[in-house]
């Protein structure tokens, strides 16, 4: 099996791997360990100390702070429990009208505002843009990705998490709370 180093590996994260080594890296099976080089890379970039569990994108992830699973961003902003859309936590920017969808789509290929939103989600503390969606007027956040950790690593990298947490969406539980 061939061996990437870590060097490699953050070289075609940053798209700086030329694109014969690529290709190679792409065509072999992947190293044992490529999952914790890449974790390692990640850690060393963020600004906060906390393990982190699961990179969710190149800028948010899954951490382990205080025998909690929480969601931060790369600033150390926390969203919270990873089991609630992270998205609730975050400063939104709403295009819905033809002006503010104009700054982003030119002429044709701008959604017609009266059917679809374009919503922008923002870190509260370094003003990253995390994420953006086009969805219809009055479609919930949409939660991308809820990944059972637990079983991730027990089954996929054998070495179980010390704890164990329930494996379900709270996000309606946090919107219940609202309303109390
Ligand atoms: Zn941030």
């Amino acid at each position: 099996m061939a061996e990437f180093d870590k060097a490699d590996i953050e070289k075609l994260m940053d798209g700086v791997l030329p694109w014969p080594a690529t290709q190679d890296m792409l065509k072999s099976s992947k190293d044992e360990d490529r999952f914790d080089k890449y974790v390692e890379i990640m850690q060393s970039r963020v600004q906060f100390k906390e393990t982190i569990l699961l990179p969710l994108t190149p800028q948010l992830f899954i951490v382990s702070e205080s025998n909690q699973r929480v969601v931060k961003c790369g600033c150390g902003h926390s969203f919270g429990d990873y089991r609630v859309n992270w998205k609730l936590s975050s400063l939104i920017h709403v295009r819905d009208d033809e002006a503010s969808m104009s700054e982003v789509y030119k002429g044709r290929e701008m959604p017609d505002p009266a059917w679809v939103q374009l919503r922008e989600y923002i870190c509260p503390n370094c003003g990253a843009q995390l994420e953006v969606e086009a969805v219809p007027r009055g479609c919930p956040p949409d939660f991308e990705f809820l990944p059972d950790l637990d079983t991730f690593y027990s089954e996929w990298l054998g070495r179980p998490l010390p704890d164990t947490v329930e494996f379900a969406d709270k996000t309606l539980d946090r919107i219940a709370e609202w309303s109390e």
